[in-house]
Order: structure tokens, then C-alpha cells, then sequence
């Protein structure tokens, strides 16, 4: 190899390594149809959801500034129509940021406890692109546009007091986050709070809330029955601890003993289902 090659090769080869680490770098994202004109949309590990109308889009979580100014070109490059919603599902700065993006030609609607929980937060600067709601809601609200309605309705408080569960109704899909999880482990030690809130808000969707298909702010699609099987591991999850606690074991006992094999396929169980039992201890202990 002469030299003019050997500067050509290692020229190409620093161009296919920095080529490399930017694929590494780049984040996943990927638009997918549900049903219809419901869309769901992946950022690594966040999804978020838009639905098009002749008149414009409903789109739920923001999630970032940096996902939503891509969104914002996707949708601009696909259709004609602004997007005219932003339906948050809470207010946490991993799904509710970024928001401002669209404040040029969108409504921002959320829980009336968004604007509590955000003034809570004030000086905290992880929720500084965090765009308040301009519309709240106490129970319900019905969003219509182009002949179309998504619904947004207050879930019992678990994973936060201001979580929606967002129904599109044509669709008979809902779009819920944090505190509902298909095939997937719930994150980590679940805020160390109570469990049995989580499984009551999980319970009062199911009886309350009629839908076929699940898509959440995290892991995969799935329908009632999946969700429904999620709720049996946060169960298995409380009785066992519980009984855990009550025969005298240790944290550590319990994180080696109590394996919920039946769920071993779900997602992160590896890696959360110590956080997981630990959080439900948390939360019995501190009761
Ligand atoms: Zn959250
Ligand atoms: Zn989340």
C-alpha cells in the first residue's frame, strides 16, 4: 500500500467509524399504524400517539424538544394538516416536554392537576419545555376534530395523580402511560409508593374504560387481556412481598425468593424485578 492509498484507507476508515458511532447515537424512531388513521409513534424507549383528520391531527405526549421538532417534519412532509391537539397523558418532563414545538397551531389539554404539579416543580429546570395545559379537565373531556373524538379521562392516582387515559373512540384504542404496561415490568421501584394504588387505577380502567387495543408510553401493543395480565404480576408482585414481610424475610430474601416466574418473558424483568419487589416493600413498610 503506497501512501497516497494508506491516507485514502484510514480517511475511510475514520469516516465509517464516526458513520458508526452516529448510527449508534441516532435515536429509534419509527412511525407505525395501529388502525385506521391512529398512529403510534417510537422514540427509543417512549412511544406517543397521533391520529389525522381532515382537519388537522390530535397528537398525545410531546415527549422531547429534540423527538418533537422531528415529528413536527415527519407530519409536515406526510400531510396538509397542522397538528391542532396535544392531549398530555401527566406531566412527567419524559413525556410531557417539548410541547412548545407545536404551540404555533395547537390546544394543549391535560389534567387540572398538571398545573399544580408543574407550579410544584417550578424551579426544577428537568421540567423547563414542559408546556402547561391551556384546556384542564376534572373527570372527562371529549376532543372532536374532523369528524373525529378522542377522549380524555382522569385514571385513579398511582403513578401520578394527573395521569389520562386517552381513548380514541372509533379506534377502540387507548393511549395510557407509566402506570399501565403490557408484556414489560414497570419501571424500576415504581417511585417506592404503594402498589395497591397502582393495581386499583389498573382495575377501575379495566371496569370503566371500554377498549381492544393498548398502546402505552412504553413496550408493546397489546389488548385488554394483556393488560389484564399485567395487573395479575403487580398482584403476585403485593401478595408475595406482603407474605415476604410477614414471614420475618429480608429485602434480599425476598429479592432471591420471589421470582414470579409466570412473568419471567416480560420485558425488563431481568433487569426491574428486584426494583420492583423492593418498591412494593417500600411501599408496605412506609404504610
Ligand atoms: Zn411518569
Ligand atoms: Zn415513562
Amino acid at each position: 500500500m503506497n501512501n497516497k492509498c494508506l491516507s485514502a484507507w484510514l480517511l475511510l476508515s475514520l469516516l465509517g467509524l464516526t458513520l458508526q458511532a452516529l448510527a449508534q447515537d441516532a435515536p429509534a424512531r419509527e412511525i407505525t399504524n395501529i388502525t385506521g388513521d391512529l398512529y403510534r409513534v417510537t422514540d427509543n424507549a417512549h412511544r406517543t400517539m397521533f391520529l389525522l383528520t381532515p382537519e388537522g391531527i390530535i397528537l398525545t405526549d410531546p415527549i422531547s424538544v429534540d423527538f418533537s421538532t422531528w415529528l413536527k417534519a415527519e407530519l409536515e412532509e406526510r400531510y396538509d394538516v397542522p397538528v391542532r391537539y396535544v392531549l398530555y397523558s401527566h406531566h412527567h418532563d419524559d413525556h410531557a416536554s417539548g410541547g412548545a414545538i407545536f404551540a404555533d397551531t395547537a390546544i394543549f389539554v391535560g389534567h387540572e392537576n398538571m398545573n399544580s404539579n408543574l407550579a410544584r416543580e417550578a424551579e426544577n429546570s428537568i421540567f423547563k419545555n414542559v408546556r402547561p395545559p391551556d384546556v384542564t379537565f376534572t373527570d372527562r373531556i371529549a376532543v372532536t376534530l374532523g369528524g373525529k373524538t378522542v377522549e380524555m379521562i382522569h385514571a385513579l392516582p398511582s403513578h401520578s395523580d394527573d395521569s389520562a387515559i386517552i381513548r380514541f373512540l372509533d379506534e377502540r384504542t387507548i393511549f395510557a402511560v407509566d402506570f399501565v404496561n403490557v408484556g414489560r415490568v414497570p419501571f424500576e421501584n415504581m417511585g417506592g409508593g404503594p402498589v395497591a394504588p397502582w393495581i386499583a387505577a389498573n382495575m377501575h380502567m379495566q371496569a370503566t374504560v371500554d377498549y381492544d387495543i393498548a398502546t402505552l408510553g412504553h413496550g408493546p401493543v397489546g389488548n385488554k387481556a394483556d393488560v389484564g395480565d399485567s395487573i395479575r404480576y403487580l398482584e403476585v408482585l403485593l401478595s408475595e412481598v406482603t407474605a415476604g414481610i410477614e414471614a420475618g424475610l429480608s429485602l434480599e430474601e425476598m429479592q432471591e425468593t420471589i421470582l414470579m416466574e409466570g412473568f419471567s418473558h416480560y420485558i425488563n424483568y431481568d433487569l426491574w424485578r428486584e426494583q420492583n419487589i423492593q418498591g412494593t416493600y417500600r411501599g408496605l413498610m412506609d404504610e
